[in-house]
């Protein structure tokens, strides 16, 4: 049976590298899985074997249904990168499941990659003319073209990938294994996190720290926006391959995408939810009895708020998750039919009350409409809506799938339609000020609440 996800917004890759590690397949195997939030649809490996030949498996499914212990054990060295990717709405064939191997283009080397190139029909057409031909629809291969391209002009790795960078524009936290190294890049802006850990007397990279902690390993530091790392017997050594200043970290990250337990670019996911709850009930405090929240990447929010409007926090909520998933794209329709399989209210706990519910965010709006229909079904007697960011309105460009502006609730739409479509008795959404008040920050990507995107679209978002 078909069952979709009833998340509206998807994280679409987490990213991770190892260099100088015992088997460093295993690791990479537990640092996956500890990412698998930021994409289910595939995932893979690849790693150098003490010839220095590159070894690549990668597959359609989650991190603990494609590697076997066998298949690891068939994965030796001590480097490895590693991916897991959710399917855009373009793209979500086998074809685009990383990491991919290079062997020509100045290989061999393996790329994987965590973004949107902005750019990437531009260059792609640049690249086609001189006659290369793509095999997936992925930015990474772009990425690997690129520093293809570049082997005329640039005599060694650093220098390839930092022309290859340069010529991109969007969002990317990329990995690339060499038979000698490991680099690790953001692109220049920051928009998606990448850290730097040591374990033992190696390395890691990954997109979240809870990788790191999953691993035992030790976190050193947050790869910069613009910087490119190499690593390899010498060490770690930093390069730019552009250096603006930006820290326009993906506010979505910290409301939403991110595991609690991450701390990115020092601040902790945790505490920046429950800071945000406790802003969103000084802005939009509730006449309720209780608070409950959308489990489960609501809650810090939820305790936040709870805490500031000193009502109990309950769990009127609960998500069943052991409903069976597939790798369908899912539509709007049967979008509700997963939102009921996976959410239901606790009636003894939301009977003959007033409930504040805290959710992080409302996209298309077909959870929330469906949630408050099931909450006053349980016998709620008035449901109000806290949301713990501004109206997600404008479209993203850098890597999340959002859909197009028509599908997202809050474009065009006033406070008071919103409240009427999703059938609340009221709503309220965090400012803008105070996601920068929550984390401490005084730069963010806060493009998808006020249209105000850090790039250069290459396109009219559709809302204009
Ligand atoms: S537009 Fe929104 S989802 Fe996309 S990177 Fe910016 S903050 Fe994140």
């Amino acid at each position: 049976m078909y069952i979709p996800d009833s998340r509206e917004l998807h994280e679409e890759c987490g990213v991770v590298g190892f260099y100088g590690v015992d088997h460093a397949a295993t690791h990479a195997f537990l640092a996956l899985q500890s990412l698998q939030h930021r994409g289910q649809q595939g995932c893979g490996m690849a790693t150098v074997d003490p010839s220095g030949q590159i070894l690549l498996q990668k597959n359609a499914g989650l991190v603990k249904e494609v590697f076997t212990q066998k298949d690891i054990e068939n994965l030796p060295g001590t480097s490895c990168i590693g991916h897991v990717r959710y399917p855009t709405t373009n793209v979500g064939g086998q074809e685009n499941i990383q990491p991919f191997l290079f062997s020509r283009l100045g290989g061999p080397f393996a790329l994987a990659h965590n973004g949107n190139i902005v750019n990437a029909e531009q260059v792609k057409k640049y690249l086609e003319k001189q006659g290369h031909l793509f095999r997936s629809t992925s930015d990474s291969e772009l990425f690997a073209y690129l520093i293809g391209t570049t082997m005329r002009q640039a005599n060694n790795w650093e220098a390839r990938i930092t022309r290859a960078a340069n010529l991109l524009d969007g969002a990317f936290a990329t990995v690339i294994l060499t038979p000698h190294a490991l680099y690790a890049c953001r692109d220049k802006y920051g928009f998606r996190p990448l850290s730097l850990g040591k374990l033992g007397s190696g390395y890691i990279v990954a997109s979240e720290t809870c990788a790191l902690e999953t691993v035992g390993a030790e976190w050193i530091r947050d790869v910069e926006p613009g910087e490119l790392l190499t690593i390899d017997q010498k060490g770690v050594h930093s390069s730019w391959h552009s250096r603006t200043g930006l820290h326009k970290m993906c506010a979505m990250e910290y409301i939403y995408f991110a595991r609690p337990d991450s701390v990115i670019e020092g601040c902790s996911v945790h505490a920046f939810r429950k800071q945000s709850g406790r802003l969103l009930q000084a802005e939009h405090p509730a006449d309720a009895d209780l608070v409950t929240c959308v489990p489960e990447s609501s809650m810090s929010a939820a305790m936040g708020f709870a805490e500031a409007s000193h009502l109990p926090l309950e769990m009127g909520i609960i998500k069943n998750i052991y409903v069976a998933r597939t790798f369908i794209q899912p539509t709007q329709s049967m979008r509700s039919v997963g939102v009921k399989m996976k959410l239901s209210p606790v009636t003894s706990i939301v009977k003959g009350k007033r409930v504040a519910v805290i959710d992080d965010s409302i996209v298309r709006g077909t959870t929330s409409k469906l949630l408050v229909q099931m909450l006053r079904e349980a016998g709620a007697t008035a449901v109000h809506m806290r949301i713990a960011s501004p109206p997600y309105a404008w479209p993203c460009f850098y890597g999340i799938d959002t859909g197009t502006s028509d599908q997202l609730l809050a474009s065009g739409r006033s406070l008071q339609a919103i409240s009427d479509f999703i059938g609340a008795d009221s709503l309220g959404y965090l400012s803008v000020d105070a996601l920068y008040k929550a984390s401490g920050r005084t730069q963010l990507c806060t493009a998808c609440f006020d249209g105000g995107y850090p790039t250069e679209l290459y396109q009219e978002p559709d809302n204009k």
